[in-house]
This record gives C-alpha cells, sequence and structure tokens, in this order.
C-alpha cells in the first residue's frame, strides 16, 4: 500500500486535473451556446432578407400579395427554443416557455 504522502499527492494531481477539466467543459458549453444564439439570429435575418426579396420580386412581376401565411422557418426557430419577436430577439426561451409576443408574431 502506498503511504499516505503519496495518496495525497495522487488526489491532489487528480483534483488539478479535474478542476482543469471542469473549466474546459465550462468554455465549450460558453462556445456552443453562443453558436447555437448565433446561428438562430443569422437564421432569422436569413428569413427577413428573403422576405424582403420576395416582396421585391412581387412587385417585380406586379403580382397580387398572397395572403400571409406563419413562416414556417421562423416557426421552427421558435419551436427550437428561440424567441422570434422583437422585444427578446434570437434569445433562448426557458423550459416550457412561451411567449405571447413570438405567438402573435408567427400566428397574427
Ligand atoms: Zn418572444
Amino acid at each position: 500500500m502506498a503511504d499516505k504522502y503519496e495518496v495525497f499527492e495522487q488526489l491532489g494531481d487528480l483534483e488539478k486535473t479535474l478542476t482543469m477539466t471542469l473549466a474546459q467543459v465550462a468554455h465549450i458549453r460558453q462556445v456552443l451556446e453562443t453558436s447555437i444564439t448565433e446561428n438562430a439570429t443569422l437564421r432569422m435575418e436569413l428569413e427577413k432578407l428573403r422576405e424582403r426579396l420576395a416582396e421585391f420580386e412581387k412587385k417585380e412581376v406586379k403580382k397580387e400579395t398572397p395572403k400571409d401565411q406563419p413562416n414556417p422557418n421562423l416557426i421552427q426557430i421558435f419551436n427550437e427554443g428561440f424567441h422570434v419577436c422583437h422585444l427578446h430577439y434570437a434569445e433562448r426561451l426557458a423550459e416550457g416557455e412561451s411567449c405571447l409576443d413570438c405567438l402573435e408574431l408567427l400566428y397574427r
């Protein structure tokens, strides 16, 4: 059996390693969180541009504007847990949270 000093030394090493690993996990979590939010923001920006482009193209060919349908891409982003409303734009929804502003925007 290893002497007490050796055991404590090993525990100390293990503790250091675990602390470093935890810090790495926290960092990776933060990076992932940031890129997920950024991704949602970009997809919403893309939707806005698509809508603007569609408006623009309709004007070009002078077609009648069809009845407004809920935007399926925005619905998907909302269902993935992000606000699509202007007030909380691209913020994460809390677990089980809903938002009247988002629903109003999607289904008005
Ligand atoms: Zn919202």
